[in-house]
């Protein structure tokens, strides 16, 4: 019979140090869903900064009006695709793949 010992060790997770904070706060962006009716801030867009854990807003804070998140500019750091070996392939790259100790093989 298996110890209620191991059981527990199972299902409670071990108590883990909280997370550090993160040092930027994410900024958000928002714009009127509908501009023709909100007020003159989020008919342009505005910038939020909004914890990450925080549901995402949902209403202009002035005019109450239904807002959508937009992709952040500011904060998002522009990650760019890697290239698949046949994209680079097309452009004329020639794609080295390592084998064993530096002996590189020509795909
Ligand atoms: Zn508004």
């Amino acid at each position: 019979m298996p110890s209620a010992g191991f059981v527990l060790s199972i299902h409670v997770r071990p108590h883990f140090p909280p997370k550090p904070t993160p040092t930027a706060v994410p900024i958000y962006e928002y714009i009127a869903a509908d501009p023709e009716k909100s007020c003159r801030i989020c008919s342009k867009g505005f910038e939020l900064m909004r914890p990450m854990d925080r549901p995402p807003l949902e209403h202009c804070h002035l005019c109450k009006n239904p807002v959508k998140k937009l992709v952040s500019q500011v904060n998002t750091p522009k990650v760019t695709k890697p290239l698949s070996v046949s994209d680079a392939k097309s452009k004329g790259f020639t794609i080295m793949k390592r084998r064993d100790k530096g002996v590189y093989e020509k795909l």
